[in-house]
């Protein structure tokens, strides 16, 4: 019946969190439900977060202490987070096991650390990409592009790794959030221990979805999400759970850094340090960002590639920027007025996990400016009647002169795209560009 409820249990909670964030991911639209920022509060979970938030605002934010909670869990018991919160983690703990064929990337494994290093030092120079690869943001992105009807290539490949690989490839190997919690495991105080009645049957090695007692041949410490799938497969009862004051010397001991993952994780800071500056903005794109946006080069290191800001806009007027735009500017927003205007309802500001996008009044929001181009507006080159320009601006920052000619008061022009939207010439004559 115990093991019964456990099993349970497992289906149950990773489950919820899944759909919790897929729910809440929808219900970013306008007007935003006070209860869509739960999303924004199941984000802050993360430690690379509040790693990304700290390094690019010098401040540790208000929530500090929630990622400090995830932290601490880890220290006691290890990776619970990925093991039962975690939403990426409950859709790969439901793929199937039997198409798993491979067995060991020992090389692989063995630099893992490295890459979460390299991760790390992206993060602390000014690059959100890490961001981007951690559950929710991963996830919301992903969940974008279903929304949006087209392919959502990276969760499709972590599917697949899943399937073909093992069930947490994606988790024990590319994760900055998982391997962050890996590493921290390492010392946690409570853990599974085998006692010496083990047979070496190797059903728990079987039933292990992060494959982790294959991989090295051993029992590692740090992987195990305590999920207790092998304590409930043991025949012999063998596997308990021990704090490390009694670690025998059967249990679930690490591997500790070896000298050749350290030289590694040296290798992989000189190739980041290297291969920084390629993931620089050359020069910053001339795009409109949403209202509220830090200033671009800030932006660009800042933004995570959520999607959320472009999922909640209610006029979508923002897309994410294609590959054609670079690698630093890759699925960052960006407004189009051609497409749409902005309606200045500041929602993007709300649900912006990483500040790249503020909370800035909307008197003091300044998208960009207006520039009409005098030889081909209908009225001033052809004296035809137009002002369509005037009529879409929410904030009367199109005016008339005395021949009912159009002009723009910066003062007033908060760069929303009204105008260029309204044009009605094919390539319009009043244009926004970023300031
Ligand atoms: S700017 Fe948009 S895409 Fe970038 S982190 Fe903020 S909400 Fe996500």
């Amino acid at each position: 019946m115990r093991l019964l409820t456990l099993a349970l249990w497992r289906r149950i909670i990773p489950c919820f969190m899944l759909v919790a964030v897929i729910i809440l991911f929808w219900r970013h639209q306008y007007p935003l439900p006070a209860d869509a920022n739960a999303l924004l509060w199941f984000s802050r979970l993360d430690p690379i977060l509040l790693l990304a938030e700290w390094r690019s605002t010098g401040v540790l934010p208000g929530w500090f202490w929630l990622p400090f909670v995830m932290i601490a869990i880890t220290l006691a018991g290890g990776r619970l987070f990925c093991g039962w919160l975690c939403p990426l983690g409950g859709l790969l703990a439901q793929l199937p096991r039997r198409y798993s064929r491979l067995q060991s990337i020992p090389w692989l494994y063995s630099s893992r650390y490295a890459w979460l290093l390299f991760t790390l030092m992206l993060l602390l120079a000014g690059s959100n990409w890490p961001v981007f690869l951690t559950p929710f943001h991963l996830l919301s992105e992903e969940l974008f592009r279903l929304w949006k009807g087209t392919v959502p290539w990276l969760l499709a490949g972590i599917l697949l790794s899943g399937i073909f690989i093992y069930p947490r490839f994606w988790c024990n190997h590319i994760c900055p959030t998982g391997l962050l919690l890996a590493a921290m495991a390492r010392w946690r105080s409570g853990r599974l221990v085998v006692d010496s009645v083990c047979s070496h049957c190797g059903v728990c090695t079987k039933v292990c979805p992060t494959h982790s007692l294959q991989i090295m041949a051993g029992l590692v410490a740090e992987d195990c999400m305590v999920c207790g799938r092998c304590w409930q497969a043991c025949p012999q009862e063998a596997l308990t759970w021990q704090s490390r004051a009694v670690k025998k010397a059967d249990d679930y001991s690490s591997a500790g850094l070896s000298r050749r993952q350290f030289f590694k994780g040296g290798f992989a800071v000189f190739v980041a340090g290297a291969g920084w500056p390629l993931l620089q903005p050359s020069s910053a794109p001339a795009v409109l960002r949403p209202p509220g946006a830090v200033a671009e080069e800030e932006f660009l290191a800042r933004c995570s590639r959520c999607s959320r800001c472009v999922k909640v806009c209610p006029s979508q007027c923002l897309i994410p920027m294609p590959i054609e735009a670079g690698i630093t500017a890759f699925l960052t927003p960006s407004i189009i007025p051609r497409q749409a205007k902005c309606e200045l309802c500041l929602l993007c500001q709300e649900v912006c996990p990483t500040m790249a996008i503020e909370s800035v009044p909307l008197q003091q929001v300044k998208i960009g400016l207006a520039i009409l181009d005098e030889r081909r507006c209908l009225v001033w080159a052809e004296k035809k009647l137009c002002l369509l320009c005037r009529e879409q601006c929410p904030v009367h920052a199109i005016e008339a002169d005395e021949y009912n000619r159009p002009y723009v008061n910066n003062k007033l022009c908060v760069g929303c795209g009204g105008c260029e939207n309204g044009c009605p010439l094919k390539q319009a004559a009043i244009v926004v560009r970023p300031i």
